[in-house]
């Protein structure tokens, strides 16, 4: 442990620095007090941090890396565990959408997908996991998706990797509940994000259509749900798949 150990508990969030990830390490500092290391591949992105983070700031540090990248990846968390002394949480949230239907799929959108949302999510966990054992206390929490509950038609490989999340997430929770490190899931629906701006008018229209709240979530939806399974609030629940899509899965 160095001399620049934190008192504060200690949050690693990948996608960190936009969308779902900044808002969610956004509450983890101000709601719940934590130091938030925001993991993000684009450089420019964790420079402007500082900025974009708004209110809280300070508790927010950015580190560039691709979360695919096996070795980076271990050892930027080992690095942090040693800096800070500690890591009680780890949000795996980084994501991408290579959507195309079944039949037309490529072998290189099937596989960036999956690395990106599963693989990376097991490599996090498998580094993390380390120090929360060790520690004897630790909240992983996967961010899935509702395509990875349902099945999406155009996202085989999406939804395959967000529904490969929940096993490791179920499994994870079983191996190591004895040490009392806790592991959960979120399950978003339509959440206004850059991913979802891109969909044309009439998938939003389609989306909105099925959600029996009739709007589509925000970023904040999620990070309040992401913040309640990273606290102690919910220290007797692991192994589980909170969805946060307005009803759509009930
Ligand atoms: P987003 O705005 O595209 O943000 C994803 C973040 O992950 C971006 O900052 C992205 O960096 C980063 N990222 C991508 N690949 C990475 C890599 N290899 N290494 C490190 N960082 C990487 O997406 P979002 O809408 O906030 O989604 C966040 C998570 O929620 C994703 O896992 C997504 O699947 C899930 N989700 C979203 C929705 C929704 O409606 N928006 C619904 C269900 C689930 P770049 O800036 O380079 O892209």
């Amino acid at each position: 442990m160095s001399e620049e150990a934190s008192e504060k508990r200690v949050a690693i969030v990948t996608g960190g620095s936009r969308g779902i990830g900044l808002e969610i390490a956004r509450e983890l500092v101000r709601s719940l007090g934590m130091k938030v290391i925001a993991v993000d591949i684009v450089q420019q992105q964790i420079a402007d941090l500082p900025d974009t983070f708004g209110e809280g700031a300070e508790s927010v540090e950015g580190r560039v890396m691709d979360v695919t990248d096996t070795a980076g990846f271990t050892a930027l968390i080992d690095e942090i565990a040693e800096k800070e002394g500690r890591v009680d949480v780890l949000v795996n949230n980084a994501g991408i959408t290579r959507d195309g239907l079944l039949m037309r799929m490529s072998d290189e959108d099937w596989a960036a997908v999956i690395n990106v949302n599963l693989t990376s999510a097991f490599i996090g966990t498998r580094a993390a996991a380390k120090h929360m054992v060790r520690q004897r206390g630790g909240s992983i929490v996967n961010v899935s998706s509702f395509a990875g509950v349902a099945g999406n038609p155009g996202q085989a490989n999406y939804s395959a990797s967000k529904a490969g999340m929940l096993g490791l997430t179920k499994t994870t929770a079983k191996e190591l509940a004895g040490k009392n490190v806790r592991c959960n899931a979120v399950a978003p629906g339509f959440i206004r994000t850059d991913m979802t701006d891109v969909l044309p008018q009439k998938v939003k229209d389609t989306a909105l259509a099925v959600i029996p709240l009739k709007r589509m979530g925000e970023t904040c939806d999620v990070a309040r749900a992401v913040r309640f399974l990273a606290s102690d609030d919910s220290q007797y629940i692991t192994g589980q798949v909170l969805c946060v899509d307005g009803g759509m899965h009930t």
